[in-house]
């Protein structure tokens, strides 16, 4: 962003009117005395309530949502705008108590809930409760997994200080590490962060300098990774036979309302399709003047594209033109977003990193927390995040707020139709063949890192608990070894490695993440169902329109697979993500034309 341009923030005053007003105050304290008065009401009481008296407990809670949902809304959009604040740190602070306090005390009523609906299955089907339908089957799914509440809050009390240890562990020494790097021929000592934001540097020789001094660093403490690993999934071992999962992966499928044959397909279209992102890697290396390319050059940007500069200004008339493109209704919650001021794009001191949409129930809206600096991929990401915020201009007309769990799968849907939309209309409107070329590198490099890529991630965590089941021990080179070989599996010929990347599995946050498991298939899955989504849209032209809306406005109240069925898709035939694939083949085709 220039100086001349203004500072992009967004407007919470729909939310309250400022921090110090008394009326955030008053909204913690109805919080928790409806906590108090729904604990009184309905402790012990959920099996006797009857199907009438249920459908009033859920309508209470959803009211209860919606409000605490501002609350909480407010306190975690002013933090992330403004982390350094003391007045937001202490607003921030104060309502995660308050959340973490109301969620132990209405911990019963999941509990409740759950063994309601082992005992009376029928209430699932009870015409009085028909809206939450699905959401109770998705229940009925979990049930039989949960243990005691005695056991449920053992388990939560070991872990703080137990496997969730592993994954502080691993934060902690990417946070507190320094790292030596040659940027642009001067030496520096940078932070991990820093570090880090260099990998997609222009320059071939600062991002080999940043990759060998990041990897090189985290693969001397090895064995300490693979400690906080082994323990990690060797534990998940243990809690799968506690909880009756059939697999590690189970728990992960339940939250994903998915099933495993489902996922397998997808990882097997992915692996037979694996030349495909093969080629245009081989494509991409010929249009980097490359032999071949690089482990540094898979996301880096073509020379001389990082020239395309776009002010928040045009971004935003870029967004809305593709999304009015695709249809002048679906724009309205893009345009809604910019007139009532609900992104905050400018880059500042103490704001969080990155780009989020959070929902907001209650307004029937969103707000986007975003930092635009004005390269070709903050339009990309702006137009994501314009995705979600139309998710949520939809589900929240159609649906009450505990049809709103949509599961990972899902809800990337919104999100990644917008990049395509722009896609489509950045590539008419490309000035000359290396403008088609940047954007065209751009989204396979986007789409191929999150579809092949992250499926080598599952791969991989895959090969760890079958080690385990085979009583090999998860020193570091055996990880490593599952790691290179799953990531070869996918790159083939088409990329060389430097030694230091058979570490490159230690920084991924989401390994370690305590008690969730198999975080990575969604990704494969969101992207590739989108592409057939694209692939639909292209065969139906305006038909598909009204259909795309029925699918977002469905929130969570169907399965994926009923959603699939919305827009006329079976997700569950073993040749569906074909279609999907092909999208991505006509981008490599088209980059083809103009190389
Ligand atoms: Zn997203």
């Amino acid at each position: 962003m220039t100086s001349k341009e203004q500072e992009v923030t967004w407007d919470l005053t729909g939310l309250f009117p400022s921090i110090g007003d008394p009326s955030v105050e008053k909204a913690i304290s109805e919080a928790k005395s409806f906590a108090d008065a729904f604990e009184r009401n309905y402790r012990g009481k959920i099996a006797s309530v009857g199907s009438v008296g249920l459908l009033r407990c859920f309508r209470e809670l959803e009211d209860f949502d919606v409000k605490a949902g501002d609350i909480e809304l407010f306190a975690s959009l002013s933090f992330s705008a403004n982390m350094t604040l003391q007045e937001t740190q202490a607003l921030y602070d104060k309502v995660s108590k308050v959340e973490a306090q109301l969620g132990k005390q209405l911990a019963f009523f999941s509990l409740e809930l759950g063994a309601l609906v082992r005992d009376k299955p029928q209430v699932i089907t009870d015409p009085v409760l028909a809206n939450y339908r699905h959401m109770l089957e998705r229940v009925q799914r979990r049930v039989p997994h949960q243990l005691s509440e005695v056991e449920e809050q053992i388990t939560i009390e070991k872990d703080q200080f137990g496997v969730q240890a592993w994954e502080d562990l691993q934060s902690k020494w990417l946070n507190t590490r320094t790292f030596e790097i040659t940027v642009l021929g001067e030496k520096k000592t940078l932070s991990y962060g820093e570090a880090n934001g260099l990998l997609p540097h222009p320059d071939r020789a600062t991002r080999e300098a940043a990759n060998r001094s990041i990897y090189g660093l985290l693969g001397k403490d090895g064995e300490i990774f693979a400690s906080a690993l082994r323990s990690i999934c060797n534990d998940w071992v243990s809690v799968s036979k506690r909880r009756k999962y059939s697999s590690p992966m189970e728990s992960s499928l339940i939250s994903n309302d998915t099933e495993e044959a489902i996922v397998d397909n997808l990882l097997r279209q992915m692996e037979q399709n694996a030349g495909m992102y093969r080629r245009y890697l081989k494509l991409k290396a010929k249009l980097m003047n490359l032999p071949v390319l690089g482990n540094h050059d898979i996301t880096a940007p073509l020379p001389g594209s990082s020239l395309l500069k776009f002010t928040f200004a045009e971004a935003q008339t870029l967004v809305t033109l593709a999304y009015s493109h695709f249809d002048a209704q679906y724009v309205t919650a893009v345009k809604e977003m910019f007139a009532k001021r609900r992104i905050d794009a400018s880059p500042r001191f103490g704001k969080r990193n990155g780009a989020f949409c959070a929902s907001w129930y209650r307004g029937k809206s969103a707000f986007v927390l975003d930092n635009f600096s004005g390269a070709l991929t903050d339009v990309y990401t702006l137009a994501h995040e314009l995705g979600h915020a139309t998710h949520d201009y939809y589900v929240s007309r159609s649906q009450t707020i505990m049809n709103t769990a949509i599961p990972s799968i899902v809800a990337e849907t919104a999100s990644i139709f917008g990049e395509l939309l722009l896609t489509d209309l950045m590539l008419g409107e490309a000035k000359s063949d290396e403008e088609r070329k940047a954007v065209l590198c751009l989204v396979l490099d986007e789409a191929g890192m999150t579809a092949f890529q992250v499926t080598a991630r599952v791969w991989f965590e895959q090969a760890l608990y079958l080690s385990i089941e085979q009583g090999e021990f998860l020193d570091y080179p055996t990880i490593c070894r599952h790691w290179t070989q799953a990531r070869d599996r996918i790159f083939g010929d088409a990329v060389t490695w430097f030694p230091e990347m058979e570490a490159e599995w230690t920084m991924k946050p989401h390994y370690y993440m305590a008690n969730y498991r198999f975080y990575n298939y969604p990704y494969v899955y969101a992207q590739m169902f989108v592409y057939s989504l694209y692939e639909q849209y292209l065969e139906e032209g305006k038909e598909f329109v009204p259909k795309l809306v029925k699918a977002l406005s469905a929130g969570s109240s169907v399965s994926p697979v009923g959603i699939g069925k919305i827009v006329g898709l079976n997700v569950a035939d073993p040749m569906f993500w074909s279609g999907g694939l092909k999208v991505f083949d006509r981008l490599i085709i088209d980059l083809e034309k103009v190389t």
